[in-house]
């Protein structure tokens, strides 16, 4: 049986895409071809609300992930910081952020939150998370703990919860505390967006972490349920991801049932998959080699979903990762300088918002190959 659904507690729901072995965590890296290979995995299988709309993994077991040291999902790309600067411009413009304090919920590393900082000098930036290294410099602080009710000060400006929500098993219940924890204080919310994954054929970004699928107006209907009201919404990222600003006061709405168009949009990605995976299957058959470059979320589960086809070895920009091996495909993760000595007929590039980055690095180590943007 499948859990029922975590935004509206139905329990009619439809399965579609299903992964019988794919890594609990799939930033965390291996020393050892081995102990890649016996890494801990899990199941899949989206389950799509037949009331609201909402996908999930059905089978998500949250007692199965544990971050830690191992863990890291950094990408020190320019391409990324710039997005990011966008991002952080954009909520300087929006909220006025001379003063005050902005927190940002399960910042990680504290990446994001770092960049507001420095852009916004202003005001005081307090990253929570968990897995972060305490850490106080000018305006910016890390605290190493969960949110708490009670967690924020009476000068906050702005709540960030940026790729967080599509982790939580229970994300109406996290959004309603939050917005009991900080009342009429605008909270921004950004995830990835499921819409793009079914239009794009990505079937490399269903994972295990990510226990929630989110379309634009499943996250609208999440928020309203929450008790969040003055939602502005809009797609980012070229489309990957989206974000919703809204604020809570104290009035819960009502749902939207947005079934019947969620469940068709599941059904017919569903059907489709198979066509995708064999495409992409059919480029490594015809090549001598090929390397995937983005062994984060995409390159990683991608690699574990081409069992039979030959992938060996892939690239990261992110240094903790390289001469590591990528759990379940035992993958083993390289430097981009290592294609100079060992030159792959074809690159599979995994994300195509870095595509003239790649393409940029590839042609200053004078590497030719088939570059293939998924
Ligand atoms: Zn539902």
């Amino acid at each position: 049986m499948y859990r029922a659904c975590p935004v509206c507690n139905d329990t009619d729901t439809l399965p579609t895409v299903s992964r019988a072995r794919i890594p609990i965590l799939q930033n965390r890296v291996y020393d050892t071809r081995d102990e890649a290979l016996s890494a801990a995995s899990g199941r899949l299988t989206l389950c799509t609300c037949s009331r609201c709309g909402f996908s999930y993994n059905g089978e998500f077991d949250d007692s199965l992930i544990v971050y830690d040291k191992h863990y890291n999902n950094d990408v020190p790309s320019r391409t990324f910081e710039i997005y990011s600067e966008e991002i952080a411009r954009s909520l300087i413009e929006k909220f006025d952020l001379t003063s005050g304090t902005v927190y940002d919920v399960g910042c990680g590393k504290g990446t994001f939150l770092r960049i507001l900082c420095k852009l916004a000098p202003g005001i005081k930036g307090i990253g929570i998370d968990p897995s972060c290294t305490p850490t106080a410099e000018d305006n910016f602080t890390l605290v190493q703990d969960v949110f708490r009710p009670g967690s924020f000060q009476p000068d906050t400006k702005l709540v960030l919860l940026r790729h967080v929500l599509e982790h939580i098993t229970k994300p109406v219940d996290f959004l309603t505390e939050l917005g009991n924890a900080a009342p009429n204080i605008p909270l921004y919310v950004e995830v990835p967006e499921v819409d793009w994954i079914f239009e794009n054929g990505a079937f490399w970004d269903f994972c295990y972490e990510h226990c929630n699928y989110f379309s634009a107006k499943s996250l609208r209907n999440a928020l309203q349920l929450a008790g969040f009201s003055e939602i502005e919404q809009s797609s980012s990222f070229g489309g990957q991801y989206q974000w919703a600003i809204g604020k809570a006061n104290g009035a819960h709405g009502a749902l939207s049932p947005n079934g019947a168009e969620a469940v068709g949009a599941a059904k017919a990605y569903a059907q489709s998959e198979n066509v995708a995976m064999e495409k992409v299957r059919a480029i490594i058959a015809s090549s001598d080699s090929t390397v995937v470059w983005g062994m984060a979320t995409k390159g990683v589960i991608l690699s574990c979903l081409m069992e039979n086809a030959s992938i060996s070895d892939g690239i990261d920009i992110n240094a903790n990762k390289q001469e590591k091996f990528a759990p379940l495909s035992g993958v083993r993760i390289h430097a981009p300088e290592w294609l100079n000595h060992h030159p792959a007929q074809t690159i599979l590039v995994m994300n195509g918002n870095y595509g003239a980055e790649i393409r940029q690095t590839l042609s200053e180590l004078g590497v030719s190959a088939k570059v293939v943007v998924m």
